[in-house]
């Protein structure tokens, strides 16, 4: 294992013009052939809808809305017919942006737009309607029932399998994410120190993020030290670094809407040796994981191939959460490769590959990386990996 005894210096001029090339080269993704590109999904899920044996589809998981629509937004639900024109409904502060987004589909203005594309859907005998039960709450789903409006059925993760498969434009959105990410992750490591507190240093990183050209946090940064590095998903406090402390960084940005996700443990001090062994551990797991995902890989069996040397090394209750998840939209979406989950990977799938060891009172270890899984020929051992942020134990 190599140790480098410090990260890479911020070239801020160096960075700006790179974010400069990065936002001409993003818009050309996200503004050219935008509505076209949503209408072919809409396709896609019209088929969905129709294998379902609804007559139509109630969208109202915001992710869902956008991916079909290209329309982001807290209020709008989209109603998708297996046959016939599908209608877009928003309330007066989206609608601007639904008609510049969303041009060729009809657009409803109105409040409470559930209700008004139930109402429409029975006024067009739409009779079966399927809604996204994962994200309707009871309390929603009632006031639909209460119209008297058309039968409602679950619909399932219909959009969400269909979002699993990324086309180039949003990979390349997740790419820059993930650049950036980076990027701000490895410049912000020259500032870990003794007595720098976890909050602090999640603040800075953050800030880095946004000064990179992120829109927005992916999720809430973590920052575990020393002890803390045994709870995975610790919330940065007032804890100050100190030198003997494996220091986990689990970070994100979000650019055009789409998660970045990386996780790093860095030591403070040269690591004793239970540190280096578990480090070691993890890195080794990681990378069988990322060599396993594969495109039509089971998702047990990729998960299996970075636990099994967990556990094989006498951590198995140290590890805990999955392997990885798919990363899009959302910060976690489909698939998850966990133990005894089903699914298989394919092409174009951006997952995540994260083992980790958790050792109550001490500390722990992660290591999380975004890559994509790609048909074709890959060497041996690489992967189509977005974050890239040394592997190695840094030693700071
Ligand atoms: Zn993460
Ligand atoms: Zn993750």
């Amino acid at each position: 294992m190599a140790m480098i005894t410090s990260a890479r210096p911020g070239e801020a001029g160096a960075w700006r013009s790179a974010l400069l090339t990065r936002n001409k080269h993003a818009q050309g993704h996200t503004v050219v052939a935008m509505p076209e590109i949503h209408a072919a999904r809409r396709a896609g899920a019209r088929e969905k809808v129709a294998a379902h044996g609804a007559d139509a589809a109630l969208i109202t998981s915001p992710a869902n809305v956008r991916y079909l629509t290209g329309l982001v937004s807290s209020n709008a639900a989209l109603l998708l017919p297996a046959d016939g024109p599908e209608v877009l409904a928003t309330d007066s502060r989206y609608a601007a942006a639904a008609e510049r987004d969303c041009p060729d589909v009809e657009l409803v203005v109105e409040r409470f737009i559930e209700l008004a594309l139930a109402t429409l859907a029975a006024a067009r005998g739409l009779r079966t309607v399927a809604f996204e039960a994962q994200e309707m709450t009871v309390e929603r789903h009632q006031a639909l029932a209460d119209t008297g409006g058309p039968d409602l059925i679950p619909l399932g993760r219909a959009i969400e399998e269909l979002r699993m498969v990324k086309d180039e434009a949003e990979i390349s959105l997740l790419a820059l994410a993930c650049a950036i990410t980076s990027e701000a992750c490895s410049d912000a490591l020259a500032s870990v120190r003794p007595g720098i507190t976890e909050r602090e240093f999640a603040v800075l990183l953050e800030r880095s993020m946004i000064d990179r050209g992120a829109e927005a946090l992916a999720f809430d940064t973590i920052v575990a030290s020393g002890p803390n590095g045994a709870i995975p998903h610790h919330s940065p406090g007032s804890r100050p670094f100190a030198t003997g402390d494996l220091i986990t960084i689990d970070c994100g940005a979000r650019y055009g809407g789409y998660h970045a996700d990386m996780t790093r443990t860095v030591a403070l001090g040269a690591p004793a040796g239970w540190q280096r062994d578990i480090y070691a551990l993890v890195a080794a797991a990681q990378q069988a994981g990322i060599k396993a995902a594969r495109p039509g890989a089971d998702v047990g069996i990729v998960d299996a191939a970075a636990r099994d040397l967990i556990a094989d090394a006498g951590h198995d209750e140290h590890f805990q959460h999955a392997l990885g998840h798919g990363v899009g939209l959302e910060v976690h979406e489909a698939p998850i490769i966990g133990y005894g989950r089903a699914g298989t990977l394919g092409d174009r799938i951006p997952v995540t590959v994260e083992p980790g060891i958790y050792l109550p009172g001490e500390g722990g270890v992660r290591i999380e990386d975004t890559l994509v899984v790609r048909a074709g020929a890959r060497a041996a051992g690489s992967a189509d990996l977005l974050t890239t942020t040394t592997r190695e134990l840094l030693v700071l």
